[in-house]
């Protein structure tokens, strides 16, 4: 009976512990949090398996912990901890099987169960794992009859173990996913999540921001959300529906950055983006997935601007007018635009990679070269240089370049720009060019000015060649000079300077006969210019003179003929040390000089010969004076004796009737002539006086007046053909004079103006005084004298055409004397004539000038 009601107990007690374990399972499964479980798996281990006491530890890191106790000893269980690696719970919770402890076996200073060791009821410790994972302990104290069975407790441990971990992954799993959440939310890129069928599942906060304007929602399909939204690809075209990042990663792609374009709502604003998909998997299905779109609008702005930029700078380089390079580190060419590569003569891509070096004339690499230290202050360097194109030709270019950098201030090339400046360059050239050959004509001009003003001076053949040499060739940058010129013989020449040549050479050279070979000797015979502008050619043309190359190197040499009249008078030879040309103004100079050279040597020549032969014209002069002087002062004592005896003759004759009349006519012819005579060797002694100096006049104060009526009214005793009028003042008229000279003056102009009026006619003496002077004016109507004449009658021994022709005899004397003596008064004398009508010769002296009209 005893057996039965056992039997009959434990059936209860198993319908109970089944019952139990429903309701463990249901919570379980029901997914009730850790706390509402561990305490209805303690309270199912008292009552169910009639345990005095049951407990529950939960693994904590390294140790265990009681969470829950339940039956007797509360106090003593609650919130102890024990050492998961060691001491007897630890071993049974890290063990596989149930440990069943009798109370003898416990240790009293254990920390969890040591309070039980002196009870009498066994424990049973049941391990709580799971995964392998030791999770926690379930322990019980039972009555030693329950410890034959305890599968029941295995069970609630197991289930425990299933609640713990359960309960541990949810809350894991709730944890995770509240973090998931939170980034998600938080994420500045849109997330959305589709289900298999790509129904939107969810949009965190920068979706809904970006969609809902467009009206998405949670439910629409993936091809709702493209068309709503206006989703294209980045460069407009259309998104095809198995391009959609979301449907590739629903077919199991992950898709990684798809460039999309999208406008938003309101502001219509472009949005681009990169579409990332991942399909999201459960046991290996795919159930759906997860699009990010991350933001890259600013960047592909950036990209954009940056494009524009450089298209528009691209085009600006490419249409620029100037040429452009672009040079990287190594100075090689990465770029060219066409205009570069038109200048240099090449393809813009022939030209990469060269090294710009092989461009540029190599004295101006400077100017485009890398100066690290001039560009960390100034980055940009202009200069002009010259490109060197593919046919080899130059051109000028002014140039600027720039140092390129990258982002960190490295220098990584240059950029240079280059604009055509050939003509400019050329025209500037052709201006200094002919600015030089402005200045060299100058330079020769003044030369030949130099070398003509110096020939005025020169006014002997040895002069004007030392003018020709020294003030043209030489200046003229030649080392040696020669002049030679042909002797009277017209067969040699002979050297008459030279300058720069030796001493020996000269010598050698002093004459030679025109027919030598040599250049000097050559131009003199042909008259035509020989240059040669080098030795090589002097020497072969003159081997003659190969010598003179030993010791003076010819470089160049020029032979000019000098002429005179077509005819040589001799040559010019120019030596230069170096070799050089003669443009046509050098052989326009050097021509003009030996012109100037022969014109001055004939000039010279006759000036020369003009000297020689005044000279000997003087020395005659001299001597026909010395002789007039001497002769007149031998002839003039004599023939005053025989006047003297003459008239004397004559007188006593007359007085004592002596003569008869043929003798007496005799005798006055003897007078007559020998008066003419006196009158000559007079005028004779006048002329031989005046020419040494020596003709003086005695001053005493006399009334010209008186003087000059008294030789008229002489006069006109005299006359037969002539009548001779006067108009003399009365009053005196006073000058301070000699009395005989001043009577030569007056007779001799009377006397001239009947001798010159030989058909008769009449002669006007007027004498007027205007305050301090008085002039005599006498005036006939005889044959006059020619213009020509005029200027030089009062010159010694001269005598008009028209005297000569009419036979009027005279010696030239007369006036010259008048002249000198008139002078000698301060008077002066001055005549006017017509011939065939008269003449009318005014003599004024100084006078008192009270004397009044
Ligand atoms: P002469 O009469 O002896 O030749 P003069 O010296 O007196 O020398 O005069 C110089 C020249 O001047 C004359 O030869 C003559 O040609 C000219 N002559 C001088 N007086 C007159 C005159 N009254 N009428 C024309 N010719 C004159």
């Amino acid at each position: 009976m005893e057996e039965d009601s056992i039997q009959i107990e434990r059936a209860g007690l198993k319908q109970v512990q089944l019952a139990a374990v429903r309701e463990i399972l249901r919570a379980t499964t029901a997914a009730l949090p850790l706390q509402d479980i561990l305490p209805l798996i303690a309270n199912v281990t008292i009552i169910a398996f009639d345990a005095l006491t049951a407990w529950l530890m939960l693994q904590e890191d390294e140790s265990l912990h009681t969470v829950i106790v339940r039956g007797k000893g509360v106090a003593q269980l609650a919130n102890t901890t024990t050492d998961l690696t060691g001491g007897v719970i630890g071993v049974a919770a890290n063990s596989n099987q149930p440990t069943i402890l009798s109370s003898q076996s416990i240790d009293p200073a254990d920390p969890v169960l040591g309070f039980l060791a002196a009870q009498a009821e066994p424990v049973v410790l049941l391990p709580v794992q799971a995964a392998g994972q030791v999770r926690g302990l379930l322990g019980a104290v039972v009555t030693i009859e329950a410890t034959k069975d305890i599968s029941f407790l295995v069970t609630l441990a197991e289930q425990a173990a299933i609640a713990i971990e359960d309960a541990r992954l949810r809350s894991e799993a709730r944890t995770w996913r509240q973090r998931l959440d939170a980034v998600v939310e938080q994420m500045n890129d849109p997330v959305m999540v589709y289900d298999q069928q790509g129904t939107l599942l969810l949009l965190n906060a920068t979706a809904e921001q970006w969609l809902t304007g467009r009206g998405v929602q949670v439910g629409d399909t993936l091809a709702d959300v493209v068309q709503k939204t206006g989703l294209c690809h980045a460069d407009d075209t259309l998104l095809e529906w198995d391009e959609m990042a979301g449907v590739r990663a629903l077919s199991g792609e992950i898709v990684d950055n798809l460039e999309l374009k999208i406008t938003l709502l309101p502001d219509q604003s472009t949005r681009y983006i990169l579409a990332n998909a991942v399909p999201l998997r459960t046991n290996g299905t795919i159930d759906g997935t997860v699009v990010v779109w991350h933001d890259i609008t600013a960047r592909k702005q950036m990209e954009n601007a940056l494009r524009t930029s450089e298209a528009r700078y691209r085009r600006l380089v490419q249409t620029a007018a100037e040429g452009i390079w672009i040079i990287d580190q190594e100075n090689r060419i990465t770029y060219v635009n066409q205009q570069m590569a038109e200048m240099l003569g090449y393809d813009e891509v022939e030209l990469q990679g060269w090294l710009f070096s092989d461009f540029i004339y190599p004295e101006d690499l400077d100017g485009v070269g890398i100066h690290v230290a001039e560009w960390q202050q100034k980055t940009t360097r202009q200069s002009e240089c010259r490109l060197r194109r593919r046919d080899n030709s130059l051109i000028w270019t002014q140039s600027s370049t720039s140092v390129i950098v990258d982002d960190d201030g490295q220098f990584i090339g240059m950029l240079s720009m280059f604009a055509n400046i050939t003509s400019r360059k050329e025209a500037e050239q052709e201006r200094i060019q002919l600015l030089d050959r402005e200045q060299a004509a100058i330079e020769r001009l003044s030369r030949l000015q130099a070398v003509t003003a110096a020939l005025a001076r020169a006014l002997t053949p040895q002069q004007v060649v030392a003018a020709i040499i020294e003030k043209g060739i030489s200046l003229f940058g030649a080392q040696a000079g020669v002049i030679a010129w042909l002797k009277e013989d017209t067969y040699t020449l002979e050297i008459v300077s030279s300058f720069g040549y030796t001493q020996d050479i000269i010598d050698t050279w002093r004459q030679f006969p025109v027919d030598t070979q040599i250049p000097t000797a050559e131009v003199v015979r042909t008259q035509q210019a020989i240059w040669l502008e080098s030795g090589a050619n002097f020497v072969r043309r003159y081997p003659a003179l190969a010598s003179i190359n030993v010791r003076m190197p010819i470089g160049a040499f020029v032979a000019l003929p000098l002429l005179r009249n077509d005819v040589s008078i001799g040559s010019l030879g120019v030596h230069f040390a170096a070799p050089r040309t003669f443009d046509a103004q050098d052989r326009a100079f050097l021509t003009s000089l030996a012109d100037l050279c022969a014109q001055a040597l004939e000039r010279a020549w006759l000036y020369t010969a003009e000297q020689q032969a005044r000279a000997a014209a003087q020395d005659a002069l001299r001597i026909r004076d010395a002789f007039l002087s001497i002769a007149s002062h031998e002839l003039k004592t004599p023939l005053t004796v025989v006047l003297g005896q003459a008239q004397l003759l004559q007188n006593r004759a007359m007085r004592e009737g002596m003569l008869n009349d043929r003798d007496q006519r005799a005798l006055t012819a003897i007078i007559e002539q020998a008066s003419q005579l006196n009158k000559l060797i007079t005028a004779m002694l006048d002329v031989s006086q005046i020419e040494r100096k020596q003709l003086a006049i005695m001053r005493t104060s006399l009334d010209i007046a008186a003087l000059a009526r008294h030789l008229v009214t002489n006069m006109q005793l005299t006359l037969e053909h002539h009548t001779l009028v006067y108009h003399i003042p009365d009053t005196p008229i006073m000058v301070e004079g000699d009395a005989m000279r001043l009577e030569q003056v007056i007779n001799n102009l009377l006397s001239n103006a009947i001798k010159y009026s030989p058909y008769g006619g009449s002669i006007t003496v007027d004498m007027v005084q205007r305050d301090t002077t008085v002039c005599i004016a006498i005036r006939d109507q005889g044959i006059g004298i020619p213009a020509d004449d005029l200027p030089e009658l009062f010159q010694r021994f001269y005598r008009a055409d028209n005297a000569i022709e009419f036979c009027i005899r005279g010696t030239g004397i007369g006036l010259y004397v008048v002249k000198e003596l008139v002078t000698l008064h301060g008077g002066s004398i001055s005549v006017e004539s017509t011939e065939g009508q008269g003449s009318t010769f005014t003599v004024c002296l100084p006078c008192n000038g009270s004397a009044p009209q």
